[in-house]
This record gives C-alpha cells, structure tokens and sequence, in this order.
C-alpha cells in the first residue's frame, strides 16, 4: 500500500485502527519526498527529524489509548511566509535568509494541536508576489504534471509537493490568488477563506487587507478538515472575526438540488483558454444535471479587478516591507554610511518586489494618491457591491480559475503582464473577500484545468458542498502526476 497516495481520513482510519503507526505514514511520505524533491525543487527547508519526533509523539499519545482527532499523524508543509519557532522562515527571500522565528504561526500552532506533523517549508515567490513561483529567492519549483512548466505560484511549492505526494496537506496564503492558481496548475483542492476566518499572527504580510491562509489538499474532504483546524477567532489577531466555526464536513453532502449557481459571462471571454473555458462549462452542466439551476449574468466590474488589484497590493506592500531597512529587520550590508547602508541592503530584494515597492510607494505619493489609490479603493468598493447584489440571486458563482493551464518555465517572467493576468480570475474575491475554492475539473495538454467556486462571505460550507458534490461525480482527483518531463 503506498501511504502517500492516501486521503488523510483514509489515514485516520488506519492509524486509530492500529493498522499503521504514525511514524509509518510520516516515513511514507518523507521518503516520496525523497524522491521527488531532486525534480521538483518544491520545499526550501525539510524538517525530517522535527517530522519524526512529532509522529512518534502521536504514537505515544495512541498507545496510551488517547483519542485522536481526524489530523492527527498526518504530514503537512507550510508555505515559507508562515512562521515556525527555531525553523528558518525565508518568505522566499534574501532578505529573510537567516530568520528563524522565535514564535509560532497560529495556524501551526492549531495545527500541532491537532497532532499533524510537519515536512518541511515551502518554495514560494519572494514575499508571495508572483504567479510561478520563479520569482523564488532560492530555486525555481517544477510543475509534476510537466516538469517543463510552473506549479504556479505563489504558493507553487505547496502546490508541487502536495501533487507529487510530497506531504498529504499543506498550507498556502491567498492574496491575489496565490492559493487557487498553484493548486488549478498542480490539479489539487486550494480554498481562499473569507477574509477574516483565519488568524494571520505570525503569516508574513503582503497586502494586509487581502491576505488569507488557507489549505491545499488533494480533496475537498481533506481541505474541509484543515479548516476545521485553522479557522476562528485569535485575540492575537484582530481581523480574525468572531464569526463561530461550523463543522465544515458537516457540508460534505452530494446535493446541490435546487442550488441556484451564477455563471458571470465576462470570466469566459476574450483571453480564456477554449479548452479552459469548455471544461468548466461541462462541470457546470454536470451541476445541472444533478439538480444545480444555472443562469448566466455580467458583472460589470470583473476588467477592473487587475488594475484595482495592482494599485492596491503593492500600495499595501510597500508599507509593509518598509521594515525590511537592515536596522529592524533583515539582512544588513556592510556599509560605512547610513544611507549606504539602507540603500545596499534594500538591494538584495528581488526585482519583482522592488518593482512592486516602487509603485506602491508612487501610487501613494501625495501628487498621485487620489489618481491612483483612492480611485483603486472607490473601483474595490463597486467590486464589492456588485458581488453583494449577485449572491442575492445565487447561491455561488463558478468561473475558470485561471485562463490557461500552467505555462512553460521562464515563459512570462520578461512579460509580466502575461503573468499578472493569470490571475485575472482569482483577483476578485481578495477585493471583496469572498471565499473561493479552486478544484480539478479537467486537462488539457496533459495539464489540469481548475473550476473556481465563490460563495458570501463566511458561506466556506456552501462552497465545500458544491465541490464535494462535483467531485464525488469525476475521477480527476484521483489522478496522480508522472513528475517526468511531458511532451510540451
Ligand atoms: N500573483 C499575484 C501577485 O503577484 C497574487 C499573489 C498572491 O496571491 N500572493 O500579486
């Protein structure tokens, strides 16, 4: 039996049975890790004697006849913006190259409560900024459906190792989109939760008011238990609403019989992929058929998304990363003068989030605040407004999650344009934090295609049913990757 393959409630089973030990299962998926990593590239710490301590720890709490709750034993990684005491946090970055917390994430923490065991740190995009996961500090991580082309990013590195089977969940973060579009490129279940759902203490920030943590997994079921563990309230952070905490998988029903589904016609027009595009439109008929009433409308607002996105991020970055000096926080150049010294040590920041620090710092500069950021914030607000008016006529809203399947490596990194668009259908729900979910619902080119799915805000079970339902109808989860070269 190979462990790795294996959803984390069949693990479960197993483990409270007594059919398998914890430190079996961990050692499964360390040595698949074993494997694949030399191709993939998609961890840049692996924590393979923390991960053998904690599953023994589980193993312990087992014999003594403990009961163990539903993640207990089960191997995770968390993207690298995530923060572990004693374990080097980078963000993908030079800067953060030497950074080891001295406290840890919430989300770790609830997750070690819960008794999962942790693999290792993963690649990712330099402060979460970018679409392939090339805009690594470090390496570049390679798509195991083609190991040619991107896992996506920001998130890429989560995305591979969970693919490849690398680790059974993990955790990514979600600005733009950093979720989804990782997990669409990689076949695999990614949700961006509501904004507020889920505590960000101790998640390295990007753009503060669309950032959110949130679980890829290889199902819905799976990526359903790690909410559980995750989301709620923190009194160390403030965003992280009061809004109770459903049992998630009380959703995972097959029904969506009278579930009235919005399909927004400007997320299938010019720029999306025909086989993108045909894929999504066979789920959504699958849904029909299944009891789902389908209505197509417009929202208006979906061009303006890309344009309000990229004043805003990088406006919120740009605050954000004014800590990185040296003297606070981060790597220091040797340098005699002051000045010399803030400007040498700036430098070791990667071009995208130089670039992105720039137009932040421009779009909020006095002469040109009112053209460019307060006008991105009155776009965010119409956004907003029109996703409200569509969820009082629909349940949720399907679209493609990307445009395209996941492209070449070194394809778009000179034409960033290209690559900021491929994140033109997830942008929206961070504007008005929605939650979303993106799943398997096809392959072209031998790639897999993702169906997003946005529901209200804190509606997380709405959307999980829907998935669920789809999924429990098609076979495309249960595909593993080759993680070998394809014909391009
Ligand atoms: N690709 C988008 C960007 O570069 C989104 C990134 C993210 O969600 N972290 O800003």
């Amino acid at each position: 039996m190979e462990l790795w393959k294996l959803p984390a409630h069949s693990l479960h089973k197993l483990l409270v049975g007594g059919e398998v030990t914890a430190q079996e299962i961990t050692s499964a998926f360390l040595q698949r890790l074993r494997e694949v990593e030399p191709q993939l590239q998609a961890f840049i710490t692996v924590t393979e004697e923390l991960a053998l301590e904690q599953a023994q720890e589980i193993d312990r709490r087992r014999e003594k006849g403990e009961e163990l709750p539903p993640l207990a034993g089960i191997p995770f990684a968390l993207k690298d913006n995530i923060s572990v005491r004693g374990i080097p946090t980078t963000c993908g970055s030079k800067m953060l190259e030497n950074y080891i917390p001295v406290y840890d994430a919430t989300i770790y923490k609830r997750l070690r409560e819960a008794g999962s065991v942790l693999v290792g740190k993963t690649n990712m995009d330099e402060f979460a900024m970018g679409s392939s996961t090339e805009f690594s500090a470090f390496h570049v991580t390679r798509n195991p459906w083609n190991l040619e082309r991107v896992p996506g990013g920001s998130s890429g590195g989560s995305a591979a190792a969970i693919a490849a089977g690398a680790a059974n969940f993990a955790l990514g973060t979600d600005t733009g989109g950093s979720i989804r579009q990782p997990a669409a490129f990689c076949g695999i279940v990614g949700i961006k939760p509501t904004y507020g759902r889920v505590s960000r203490y101790g998640v390295i920030p990007f753009a503060s008011s669309l950032d959110q943590a949130g679980p890829m997994a290889r199902t819905v079921t799976d990526a359903a238990l790690v909410l559980n563990v995750i989301s709620g309230h923190d009194q160390r952070d403030s965003t992280a609403l009061k809004e109770p905490v459903p049992d998630y998988t009380s959703y995972l029903v097959p029904d969506v019989a009278g579930l009235k589904i919005g399909v927004p016609k400007e997320y299938f027009g010019e720029g999306i992929a025909p086989e993108v595009g045909a894929a999504i439109w066979e789920g959504i008929r699958l849904l029909e058929k299944l009891g789902a009433r389908v209505e197509e409308f417009s929202l208006q607002t979906a061009s303006h998304c890309l344009s309000a996105y990229y004043i805003i991020a990088p406006a919120e970055a740009s605050s954000n990363l004014a800590c990185y000096d040296g003297i606070r926080y981060g790597y220091r150049a040797d340098v005699d003068d002051l000045l010399g010294m803030y400007t040498k040590s700036r430098r070791v920041l990667g071009s995208e989030v130089r670039r992105r620090i720039m137009l932040g710092t421009y779009a909020l500069s006095a002469g040109y605040y009112d053209a460019y950021y307060h006008k991105a914030q009155q776009a965010r607000t119409l956004i907003r407004q029109e996703f409200k008016e569509a969820f009082e006529k629909y349940d949720v809203l399907i679209t493609p999650t990307t445009p395209n399947v996941a492209f070449a490596l070194g394809a778009m990194v000179d034409d960033l344009l290209a690559m900021y668009l491929s994140d033109v259908c997830t942008l929206a729900a961070n504007l008005a934090g929605l939650p979303a979910i993106s799943l398997p619902c096809g392959f072209s080119q031998g790639m897999p295609i993702g169906m997003q799915i946005l529901g209200k805000p804190f509606a997380e079970g709405k959307i999980l049913q829907v998935a669920y339902t789809f999924e429990q109808e098609t076979e495309y989860h249960k595909e593993f990757p080759p993680v070998s070269k394809g014909v391009m």
